[in-house]
């Protein structure tokens, strides 16, 4: 009984961890650099990005983190945090 808990909690860990991990990921527009081209826009498959203020921003609870943002933007306004 004693080592289904311990199971349990260590499979809990993992996809806390996981699901960390997958969540610093996300892209980051860097805001001086970005023209508002809507570039990124066009690209994104799950709507996550809008233009506030002439500046491209991020919905992060919305983004499944495709990668398809960075390539689109020809300006480099858009990393990775790990860049
Ligand atoms: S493609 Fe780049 S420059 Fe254009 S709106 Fe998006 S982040 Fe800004
Ligand atoms: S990584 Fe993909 S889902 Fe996330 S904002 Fe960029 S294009 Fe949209």
């Amino acid at each position: 009984m004693k080592k289904k808990y311990i199971i349990l909690t260590l499979v809990l860990l993992t996809v806390l961890i996981a699901i960390s991990v997958d969540a610093f990921d996300l892209p980051i527009i860097e805001r001086n650099k970005c023209v508002g081209c809507e570039d990124c826009i066009q690209s994104c498959p799950v709507d996550a990005i809008t233009i506030v203020s002439g500046k491209a921003v991020i919905d992060n609870k919305t983004c499944i983190n495709c990668g398809k943002c960075y390539r689109a933007c020809t300006y480099n306004s858009i990393r990775t945090p790990h860049e």
